[in-house]
C-alpha cells in the first residue's frame, strides 16, 4: 500500500526473503536477512520489473529476453515482474514455436521431398513444443505447491513461456542428431539390434529427445528458483 508520502512499505506480513524463504515481517528495510544475510531491500517488488516488461515494447522486450537467456538467465528471471497478465510471455512463446516448427521444416524439408508431410511436420514442431511447455507449467505448480514454494499457475506459465527460448538449441540438436542417426545409423544391423529388451535405436533416439529437452529444462528450473519467493505489492494484482 502507498503511505501518506507515496512510498510503498516493504517488508509486508507476508514477505518472504527472496534468497531463502525466511519470513521477512517486522524487520525494518535496512536489516538482513537473519537468515541468510541478504539485504532486506532485495527482497522488494521495487526490485523486480525490469525484464520482459511490455512497457518497453513487446519486439524489444523479446529480443532482451532472447538475448538474456542465453547469457545471463539468472538476472533476467531474478528481474522478471511477477506481476501482471502473461500476454507478453504466451506471445513469446507463440514465437519461438513458429520458429522453431520453420527450423524443423528447414531441416527435414529436403530429405522428406514430400510437401504435405514436410508441412505436417513443422505443424506438427509448433504444436509439440507449445504443449510440453504447458505440461511443464503444470509440472512446475504442482512441484511447488508441494514443496511450499510461491510459483502458482500463472507464475509457472510465464517462467515456462520465457523458458521456451531453450527450444531453439533443442530443436537444432533433435533435428542434426535425427539426420546424423538417419545417414549413418538407420538400416545398419547394430542399431537394429536388441540389447536384452530394448533396441539400441530406442537408445539413441530417447537419448536424443532427452538431450534437445534439456536446455528448456535447465532455463525452467533456473526460472523457479529465482522466483520461488518472489513478494509482489499487496494492491497491485490488476496492475499491467
Ligand atoms: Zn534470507
Amino acid at each position: 500500500m502507498p503511505d501518506s508520502a507515496g512510498v510503498r512499505a516493504f517488508p509486508t506480513d507476508d514477505s518472504l526473503c527472496e534468497r531463502c524463504g525466511y519470513p521477512l515481517r517486522g524487520l525494518p528495510i535496512e536489516a538482513d536477512c537473519p537468515e541468510c544475510g541478504q539485504a532486506v531491500a532485495e527482497s522488494s517488488p521495487a526490485k523486480r520489473g525490469e525484464y520482459g516488461n511490455p512497457k518497453s515494447g513487446w519486439w524489444i522486450a523479446a529480443m532482451q529476453v532472447s538475448v538474456m537467456m542465453f547469457f545471463a538467465p539468472r538476472r533476467l528471471y531474478r528481474g522478471l515482474s511477477i506481476q501482471g497478465g502473461n500476454a507478453m510471455a504466451r506471445s513469446y512463446l507463440a514465437g519461438i514455436a513458429l520458429a522453431c516448427g520453420l527450423a524443423w521444416g528447414f531441416l527435414w524439408g529436403p530429405i522428406i521431398e514430400n510437401e504435405v508431410f514436410a508441412t505436417h511436420a513443422m505443424l506438427g514442431a509448433c504444436l509439440a513444443i507449445v504443449g510440453m511447455t504447458y505440461i511443464e507449467m503444470l509440472g512446475v505448480t504442482a512441484f511447488s505447491r508441494r514443496r511450499g514454494w510461491r510459483v502458482p499457475l500463472c507464475l509457472a506459465e510465464r517462467v515456462c513461456c520465457l523458458a521456451a527460448a531453450g527450444w531453439m538449441p533443442g530443436v537444432l540438436i533433435a533435428g542434426i542428431g535425427l539426420l546424423v542417426l538417419s545417414a549413418f545409423a538407420a538400416g545398419e544391423p547394430w542399431f537394429e539390434r536388441f540389447l536384452g529388451l530394448v533396441r539400441v535405436s530406442w537408445i539413441c533416439y530417447g537419448g536424443l529427445f532427452v538431450l534437445s529437452l534439456l536446455w528448456f529444462e535447465t532455463l525452467v528450473w533456473l526460472g523457479v528458483r529465482q522466483v520461488r519467493y518472489a513478494n509482489s505489492w499487496p494492491d497491485s494484482g490488476h496492475e499491467a
